[in-house]
């Protein structure tokens, strides 16, 4: 056990073992905190066997856990009421150590100076100097110092370098490798296991296993790429390189960022609580869309509610999927007329692509769902089962509550604090590109694609499909010195599953332009259809898992266009910014 000791009352450490509890015990600790989520990794003890040793050895016990890069205030909150509340000397977790050393030093900035938190941290191996500008920010007692006096030289460069092997960047790693066989690149991921989410809509409602939509993400990094496994903290577009949680730098001759979005779950009171239990799901949630079809299976009578909250959002339909293959399973089992569906949606319309609202609006009569519009879910109290929403009427705000038996929801989402933060983002938080070339606009050896850029497409992985090439594509062409010339027309798509064995497929690009992948004939994306539905279940999962994770561009060829002097241009800004790194 690697314990690092980062104040008399704190210390932090890489995962430790049931045995090791024993061991912290005798060395005087007399509180753990787990700061890593449940089946992180594969090799990961349940929290509750590192739980039920520390009481056994009278120890107490708090799980805080933490998504890597991805530490939000109310993580912060949370470590600082344990902090507060545990026995000390108190001994945090997670996989390397960093993420509690992280809250640590966030938890502890409004109060001691910067330097004396690096410094303690440093002390301890952790070096976390990335995050000075969030740290001064909290601080009651800093300036943010110039960004020259925090950077450090990167310990190792490669090529291109990838943030996040989620759908976008293993595609792309993929897309690159079909172009240019044995190119150096690097895809900084955290995780062990990637996901198919577009599987998860299909899991709550019955047809999917969960297991089906997860591999270990070991066995989807494209052969030759070089897994580094960590979060990002931190961007030095500047100087050309990334910063890792633990302080490391890597270089870059290209940047790919895809890193996707953030559920975030804190933004609605009481819901983290309560999910999983007292009748809460949600299908955004691997762990949780089995319990939805749990749900949709034991409901018998009463009152269902399914929340849309304001956009962005990833696979805008996926709310109404869920609840359309909820009501087919009520209508077909005969309780549909016991149950009482309403659709509260932020927003003011049922779906945003006017085309496809008449067929939708056809199977809302059909199941009697009620739909209230400019409706925000802000709060729930699950034991109680009531929720509460932000209702916008002609009288201006009120906030109204609602009783369910079955509730399922769509977080708010946004992008990533770590985004936000840097000089990548947008005034929204996004990776601020190109929405045609998805070039950086202020960074031209910077590309971005995937849910978490700030082009105004559809957040799909039928999106990504279109938007790997295309970065491939753009990202050659400047490393050779030619200006981007791939074009990303906005393709996404939503396949809404509006009844087991039916699908209405909205296909369509930038300004709600219909862009259907097939011939009308065969799919009439308006109508619903049994084909699209064989698409969905059959045909996507293995077209993602073997085409678009293996750089074969089904349906996806890029439009190249041929070379115009505002080409010319862009390259010159990716010339120029070479040129400042290399001084
Ligand atoms: P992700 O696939 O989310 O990957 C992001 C990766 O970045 C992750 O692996 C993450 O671990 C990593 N990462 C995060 N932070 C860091 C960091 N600090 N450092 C390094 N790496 C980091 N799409 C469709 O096309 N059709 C559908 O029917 C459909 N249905 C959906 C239903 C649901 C319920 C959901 C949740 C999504 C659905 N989608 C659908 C959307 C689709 O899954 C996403 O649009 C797609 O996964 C986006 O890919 P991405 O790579 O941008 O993000």
């Amino acid at each position: 056990m690697d314990i690092r000791q980062i104040s008399p009352e704190f210390s932090a450490a890489p995962q430790i073992s049931v045995q090791d509890v024993g061991a912290a015990a005798a060395a005087g600790y007399r509180a753990i905190i787990c700061n890593r989520p449940e089946q992180e990794s594969p090799d990961q003890p349940a929290t509750k066997d590192i739980r039920a040793a520390a009481q056994a050895h009278g120890m107490a016990f708090r799980h805080i856990p933490v998504v890597a890069g991805a530490v939000v205030d109310a993580d912060v909150d949370a470590f600082r009421s344990a902090m507060a509340e545990l026995p000390g000397p108190v001994l945090a977790y997670c996989r390397t150590g960093t993420r509690s050393a992280t809250l640590w030093a966030l938890s502890k900035a409004p109060t001691l100076s910067v330097d004396a938190v690096l410094n303690a941290a440093a002390g301890a191996g952790y070096d976390l100097s990335a995050m000075r500008p969030r740290l001064s920010a909290l601080s009651k007692t800093n300036h943010i110092a110039a960004p020259e006096a925090w950077s450090k030289r990167a310990t190792r460069r490669h090529r291109v370098v990838i943030v996040g092997g989620g759908a976008a960047g293993i595609s792309t790693a993929a897309s690159l490798l079909a172009r240019r066989p044995g190119m150096d690149i690097a895809i900084i991921e955290p995780n062990d296991v990637h996901y198919y989410q577009p599987g998860w809509t299909l899991v709550g409602g019955g047809v999917f296993k969960r297991a089906e939509t997860a591999r270990l993400m070991a066995d989807v990094m494209p052969k030759g790429v070089t897994w580094v496994r960590a979060a990002v903290t931190g961007f030095e577009p500047e100087m050309g390189q990334i910063v890792l949680e633990d302080g490391e730098r890597i270089a870059y001759s290209a940047l790919i960022v895809a890193q996707g979005l953030k559920l975030n779950w804190d933004g609605i009171k009481g819901l983290r609580d309560t999910l999983g239990k007292n009748g809460v799901t949600s299908n955004y949630m691997f762990d949780m869309a089995p319990y939805t079809w749990d749900l949709v299976q034991a409901l018998k009578g009463g009152k269902a509610i399914f929340t849309q909250p304001a956009m962005p959002i990833k696979c805008a339909g996926a709310p109404q999927k869920a609840m359309y293959l909820s009501a087919d399973h009520w209508s077909r089992t005969g309780r549909l007329a016991d149950i009482d569906i309403e659709f509260c949606n932020a927003g003011g319309a049922l779906f945003g692509v006017a085309d496809y609202v008449p067929a939708l609006m056809e199977y809302v009569g059909k199941y009697g769902i009620g739909l209230s519009f400019n409706e925000t879910l802000v709060e729930v109290d699950g034991p109680n089962k009531t929720a509460w929403f932000d209702v916008t009427g002609p009288d201006g705000p009120e906030r109204v509550a609602k009783k369910f038996d079955m509730l399922h929801v769509c977080p708010p989402q946004t992008g990533h604090d770590f985004i936000a933060a840097s000089p990548l983002a947008n005034a929204a938080g996004w990776v601020e590109v190109n929405p045609e070339t998805l070039q950086h606009t202020r960074f031209g050896d910077v590309f971005g694609l995937g849910d978490g850029c700030s082009a105004p497409n559809a957040k799909t992985a039928a999106a990504v499909r279109k938007q790997a090439p295309v970065v491939a594509e753009n990202l050659i062409a400047m490393l050779e010195k030619k200006g981007p010339r791939a074009v990303y027309d906005g393709y996404g798509s939503c396949p809404l599953t509006v009844e087991r064995g039916k699908i209405v497929l909205a296909e369509f690009g930038y300004g709600g332009k219909i862009l259907p992948s097939l011939p009308t004939w065969m799919i009439d994306g308006k109508k619903p259809t049994r084909l699209a539905w064989f698409l969905k279940e059959k045909l996507l999962p293995p077209i993602y898992w073997h085409a678009m994770l293996k750089g074969r561009e089904w349906l996806a060829k890029p439009t190249i266009l041929p070379m115009q002097p505002a080409m010319h241009e862009a390259q010159e800004a990716c010339d120029f910014q070479e040129q400042k790194k290399a001084s």
